[in-house]
């Protein structure tokens, strides 16, 4: 059996089986096109079926082949952590910007693979990054990332602020976990094969965010801004805790695929000294 059979008759789609089976050769897509014709053993050729199946049944890719591209990282995921997704590349946007305007401490709350804080580190070397998960596991790969990539964060355990009390930051971010227990998107895609915990805040979806809002301004630094990931139809919703809570300049961006995806707002009130 050649690459180029392989390919075409497994049941998956082909940028899928091109990655999966590049992956097990230990080539890259180049070398596959450029050996197309040329027979592989059999045994590569079962472990590629088996993972293939695998595939087909529901695992997702990046934890097929340990690895997602996020940003201009190449992160490794296990099943510990959330799949970096695209959306929140602009969520590392509005933090570099944040950065750019005189932030110089930040902490990323629910790091996850440390998608987040390794690649606003990679970006702006000089700020003090700091990543927190409530998941051991997750913080294991997130120090695996740290590593491999040489990119300096400081990795704590706890429950968001809790894991770095009497500390104060020019700028907070998250993806926190923001579905809802009973929302059908759980059952969809990669999400049945994803840490519940990086996924279910609770019953409305909305309890990871406001833990996190309402824990913020004794965390905040006078003029910080705390920037939150959130689920398409929360934009409204965040936008009042934010800004009952005082925060100003609150304000919601979008996707790319145009869908309301990260509110953040501005601590002022320091400033007046409460
Ligand atoms: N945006 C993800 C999804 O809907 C969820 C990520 C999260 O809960 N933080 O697939």
């Amino acid at each position: 059996m050649t690459p180029r059979k392989l390919i075409q008759q497994v049941g998956i789609e082909r940028s899928e089986a091109e990655l999966l089976l590049a992956h097990l050769l230990e080539v890259d897509r180049g070398w596959l096109i450029a050996h197309a014709d040329e027979p592989l053993d059999d045994h590569r050729v079962g472990m590629f079926l088996t993972q293939a199946e695998v595939r087909a049944k529901g695992e997702p890719l990046a934890y097929l082949l340990g690895y997602r591209d996020f940003w201009t990282l190449r992160l490794a995921v296990s099943r510990d952590v959330l799949i970096p997704r695209r959306e929140t590349e602009h969520l590392v946007e509005w933090a570099l910007e944040c950065i750019d305007a005189g932030a110089q401490t930040a902490l990323d709350l629910g790091t996850g693979s440390g998608a987040v804080a390794l690649a606003c580190k990679a970006e702006r070397p000089a700020i003090r990054m700091t990543g927190v998960d409530l998941s051991q596991q997750a913080l294991l790969c997130a120090k695996e990332n740290s590593r491999s990539l040489a990119l300096e964060v400081d990795w704590r355990h706890g429950n968001w602020f809790q894991a770095v009390p009497e500390t104060r930051w020019d700028l907070v971010v998250s993806n926190p976990p923001y579905i809802a227990a009973n929302d059908v998107h759980l059952t969809q895609g990669d999400l049945p094969a994803e840490p519940d915990t990086a996924l279910v805040a609770g019953n409305t979806g909305l309890e990871a965010i406001e833990q996190i809002i309402e824990q913020a301004p004794q965390a905040l630094n006078a003029a910080a801004w705390l920037l939150i990931e959130h689920g398409y139809d929360q934009a409204e919703a965040v936008t009042e805790l934010l800004r009952s809570t005082g925060f100003q300049h609150v304000h919601t961006r979008q996707d790319l695929s145009h869908q309301a995806r990260i509110t953040g707002g501005q601590w002022l009130n320091s400033l007046t000294g409460n």
